[in-house]
């Protein structure tokens, strides 16, 4: 390959680089060329080097970074594709276990994946890439060339409402209109990825709440507001506002929250783990906790990425919401950069949702 612009760090120490340089990559039928690359957090703590399960490509002294991106096929031995096709590049790669050889990579059950951008595959942040047709979801060309950069954070919210279905099958669990009418959904943390639960948990029916510990502004308040979702700062409300929760999913990774709000499901309720924070502080169980749990039949969970078919819903919803709510789904995008920009990956601010890089 021709040499590229590229943003690369060096895992897991850390730290980045805007460099110009020939990668070394896996071969592919197609060259993609990004459109617009998503930053998320999970970016800048690779950058911050405060991970440790991030690493470079075998041989390779650097990572490329990016694993949420929409692109353009630039070219293509694959008579699938054409030049100019829309598509999102897949994160996880296969290993040789069962699930993964099943394209099921998303629960990979012995940990040999691999993940763009992340663990031993360069990712999307650079200016053209090659690759294989196995790991690309095509998106119809009908105006989701900016909003689509949100499918692969979407992906993971349509994998969890999977996980959920399965789960909340143990018992009857929808109301007896057999909707989710008066049901109720928590989610903790108003980044991106809860902003995408918070609206899904809404569009499957669920009365919705979004909370943290702390206000958010008025744009924030007026984008969930469109969607039907309601914010509590539960620093101020007394958590009692928050009783009879059906179910709670966590995006903070914060043990002494997770553990609050969980004292609020109600009977055969779901909790869904999401987020992740090894450094978060640490929070004692208690006995009458866990008597909680087994007497309520509560099910706790972990759902990580998402599978090829979770793309595609997410597809499916994102161009739902584009054509609907006056295109609301449009302004969860609050920064607009490219790759000139400096400053790229300094910390979120509270009133940002996502940043994206724009390549064209
Ligand atoms: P993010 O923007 O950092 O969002 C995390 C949110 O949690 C922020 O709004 C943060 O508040 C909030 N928070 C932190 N501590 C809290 C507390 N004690 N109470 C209430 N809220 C609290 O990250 P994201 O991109 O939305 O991702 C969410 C999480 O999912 C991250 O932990 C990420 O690593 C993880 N993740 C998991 C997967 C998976 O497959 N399981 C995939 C992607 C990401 P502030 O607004 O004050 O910062
Ligand atoms: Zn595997």
């Amino acid at each position: 390959m021709e040499p590229v612009t590229a943003f690369v760090t060096n895992a897991p120490r850390g730290g980045v680089n805007k460099v110009r340089t020939e990668i070394e990559d896996d071969p592919g039928d197609l060259i993609l060329k990004p459109v617009f690359t998503g930053i998320c957090g999970t970016d800048r703590s690779i950058i911050a080097g405060s991970l440790s399960f991030p690493f470079n490509p075998p041989g390779s002294d650097y990572l490329v970074l990016g694993h949420e991106a929409i692109c353009r096929v630039y070219d293509s031995q694959n008579s699938r594709y054409r030049v100019g096709d829309l598509v999102i590049p897949m994160v996880r790669r296969k290993g040789k276990c069962i699930n993964c050889r099943m394209g099921r990579q998303d629960n990979c059950s012995d940990g040999d994946k691999r993940e763009a951008g992340v663990t031993g595959k360069h990712g999307f942040m650079r200016e053209l890439f090659p690759e294989s047709s196995e790991y690309v979801v095509r998106v119809p060309d009908l105006g989701l060339e900016k909003v689509g950069v949100l499918t692969e954070p979407l992906k993971n919210v349509m994998k969890a409402f999977e996980v959920f279905d399965r789960i909340s099958q143990r018992s009857y669990y929808p109301s007896d209109d057999y909707s989710m009418n008066g049901k109720n959904a928590w989610v903790i943390g108003t980044g991106s990825e809860g902003f995408l639960y918070s609206m899904m948990a809404r569009e499957r029916g669920f009365e919705t709440y979004i909370t943290n510990r702390h206000p958010i502004d008025e744009n924030r308040l007026e984008i969930l507001e469109k969607f039907g979702v309601n914010f509590m700062d539960y620093s101020k409300s007394p958590l009692e506002s928050a009783d009879n929760i059906d179910l709670l999913i966590d995006t903070s990774g914060d043990p002494s929250t997770v553990l609050r709000f969980a004292s609020r499901l109600r009977h055969n309720g779901v909790l869904i783990l999401f987020g992740t924070n090894e450094k978060a502080q640490s929070a004692p169980m208690s006995g009458s906790f866990i008597d909680h749990v087994v007497e309520k039949n509560i099910s706790i969970v972990g759902s990580v990425d998402g599978a090829k078919m979770h793309y595609e819903q997410a597809i499916s919803q994102l161009m739902k919401w584009h054509h609907s709510n006056g295109n609301s789904i449009e302004s969860l995008i609050t920064n607009i950069k490219t790759p000139e920009n400096d400053n790229l990956f300094e910390r979120r601010d509270v009133n940002n949702i996502k940043t994206v890089i724009s390549w064209q």
